[in-house]
């Protein structure tokens, strides 16, 4: 920018969006790592990384070019090439996900190689590099997912909810796919053909190399893609967090940045609740706001930058609360030990008694209104029920390509349940109509909604609507159910902390200190809780962060004694 002439526009000094997502490190930053690791030599054409492979180490180019390539068939598509002082990877170096590419050496040169733990150790210590670094691994795994440059292949129809599901949980997950869909894609029938599958087994995850999954679990497509594979489960970990919320991400982030070795356990993909919002405009630091899933998969990042482990697709099922260290088993058997926990498992909603619903759920009734919920309605009527802020944030964020939402609330209005500068937009939203004192009574449909049946509480009738698409977000219900009474819970099932916990509960529980529980500490010693499960909580991202980094504050206390 020329400061001192004010006829000249304003020009950016800023590396571009390229310059970001390859850039060339100085010498200086060059021999900075190469302090890390070991210099080596290449030859023409030698493939230093294939896919599928596991730990994949980081290359920096001293001389020579590495290309990254995506091999389909016989053939290779050239993604990138990376010269002299630029270097190779993306978000797997942090998550030790498996390689998802092929890199070769396309002519003689020497490199600079970094085993992924030598890498994070150096993320850890240079920021200068830390910064350049984690942004090119973090746009790079954008411009994967944006152009569909993946290992996997989701066959499925709009028709079966299974496919919404394996869609989510990939999207959730940050991990690049190519859909192909049953009943508008013309290479479908070729695909079904070649490997000997049905219509009826959609959804099909081609997933790595050769593996062909038929409706497969969140848990298979996890354990398919290797999700899990580097975790050690059999050490004693100073802290294990159940849930990979907010309020659990914090705790891992504060938990792994000051030299706790944590494990999460996450029982779907990181990001909870929020990481279902399509836009959170409250969260300190973030004027224009900011998607869930944005806001989550950094956190995500952030903390296995910080060496925390996270276990996708593994929820708890018991806590063995009666010995030390605590054991937390595992949905399939295994578990893992730790001498401090953090239940993170937030709530989830409420899942009205009506008949059909879940013959419709991810066919016509959804949980969240994210773009790919949104994609599924476009141009057409949808309902969605609830008064809360987050059924707020869907009406108007399906307003946007939607024909009309139609809000149903069982009260007389929104201001009790709402924030006013939700309540404003609905206000506004010529597309949105509110039906107070309304509720739905009946779902009709022949495979996929149809139908939806309303009663007006005042009047007392009822109206049939063909409307495909509901969107339910009513009250919360904690995530407790696993706990089997372990620690104590409040009245609602969710779960009593510090100075909530009576006389008479401690005593009941056999709280075995001469001090009483710490903030967010239960009735067991060096178990806390955290976030939307624990009683009295807010229901807001910022006050599930918070949570989740006071209670390392004690837990650090825990261990010292
Ligand atoms: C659509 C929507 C929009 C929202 N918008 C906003 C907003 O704009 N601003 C705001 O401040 N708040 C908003 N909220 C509220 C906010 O998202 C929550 O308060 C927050 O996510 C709570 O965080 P948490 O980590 O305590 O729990 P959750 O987000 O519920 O996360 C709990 C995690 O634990 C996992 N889990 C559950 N059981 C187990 C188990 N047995 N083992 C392992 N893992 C388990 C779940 O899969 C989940 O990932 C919104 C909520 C929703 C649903």
């Amino acid at each position: 920018m020329n400061a001192s002439d004010p006829r000249q526009p304003l020009a950016s000094t800023a590396p571009s969006r390229t310059e970001q997502l390859f850039p060339t490190l100085t010498t200086a930053q060059v021999a900075r790592i190469a302090g890390r690791g070991r210099r080596r030599a290449m030859a023409r054409d030698e493939v230093l990384v294939d896919v599928g492979d596991s730990d994949v180490p980081f290359f920096v180019v001293v001389s020579g070019e590495i290309q990254a390539l995506r091999p389909t068939g016989a053939t290779e598509l050239l993604i990138v090439a990376h010269g002299p002082g630029q270097f190779s990877g993306e978000a797997n170096m942090i998550t030790g996900r498996r390689a998802m590419g092929r890199l070769r050496a396309s002519e003689p040169g020497e490199a600079i190689e970094l085993e992924r733990e030598q890498l994070l150790a150096l993320i850890q210590t240079d920021a200068e590099l830390s910064e350049i670094l984690m942004r090119a691994f973090m746009l790079r795994r954008f411009e994967l997912i944006a152009h569909e440059f993946g290992d996997v292949v989701v066959l499925g129809s709009t028709h079966c909810a299974g496919t919404l599901r394996v869609k989510e949980f990939l999207t959730r997950n940050g991990h690049p796919f190519h859909y192909i869909d049953l009943d508008r894609d013309a290479e479908a029938q070729a695909l079904l053909d070649q490997f000997h599958v049905s219509a009826a087994d959609v959804p099909v995850l081609f997933c790595g190399v050769d593996s062909v999954l038929r409706n497969p679990s969140n848990t298979q497509i996890a354990d398919c893609l290797g999700f899990n594979e580097l975790i050690d489960q059999t050490r004693v970990s100073d802290l294990v967090i159940v849930g990979a919320g907010p309020a659990g991400l914090a705790a891992a982030v504060y938990g792994a940045s000051e030299g706790l070795d944590v494990l999460v356990l996450e029982s779907n993909s990181p990001g909870g609740q929020a990481g279902s919002s399509s836009r959170i405009e409250n969260y300190l630091g973030f004027p224009t706001g900011i998607s869930g899933v944005d806001l989550t998969a950094r956190a995500y990042a952030q903390a296995q930058k910080f060496g925390a482990q996270i276990m996708i697709a593994k929820g708890a099922a018991q806590l063995a609360c009666g010995r030390q260290p605590y054991e937390v088993q595992m949905a399939g058997g295994s578990s893992i030990r730790a001498r401090a926990v953090i239940i993170a498992t937030g709530a989830e909603y409420r899942r009205p008694a009506l008949a059909n619903l879940s013959r419709f759920e991810g066919a016509g009734v959804y949980y969240t209104a994210m773009p790919m919920e949104a994609q599924l309605c476009v141009g057409e009527d949808v309902i969605v029920v609830g008064g809360g802020n987050s059924a707020g944030q869907a009406a108007v964020f399906l307003a946007q390509t939607a024909k009309r939402v139609h809000m149903l609330v069982r009260g007389n209005g929104l201001a009790e349940t709402m924030s006013r500068y939700l309540i404003r937009r609905i206000e506004d939203n010529p597309a949105i109509v509110l039906r107070t004192r309304t509720q739905i009574v009946a779902l009709e449909g022949n495979g996929h909604l149809e139908r939806v049946q309303w009663r007006d509480d005042r009047a007392g009738d009822v109206e049939a609507n063909d409307i495909r698409h509901v969107f339910m977000m009513t009250g919360a219900v904690p995530n407790t159910g696993w706990l089997d009474r372990c620690v104590v819970l409040d009245d609602k099932g969710f779960i009593k902390t510090g100075p909530e916990l009576s006389h008479d509960d401690l005593t009941a529980a056999g709280w075995p200190l001469p001090r009483p529980p710490f903030l967010l500490e239960t009735s067991r010693p060096g178990v806390f809780a955290v976030g939307d499960v624990r009683g009295g909580n807010i229901k807001r991202v910022a006050s599930a962060v918070g949570e989740g980094s006071i209670a390392v504050a004690f837990v650090h206390q825990i261990l010292q004694q």
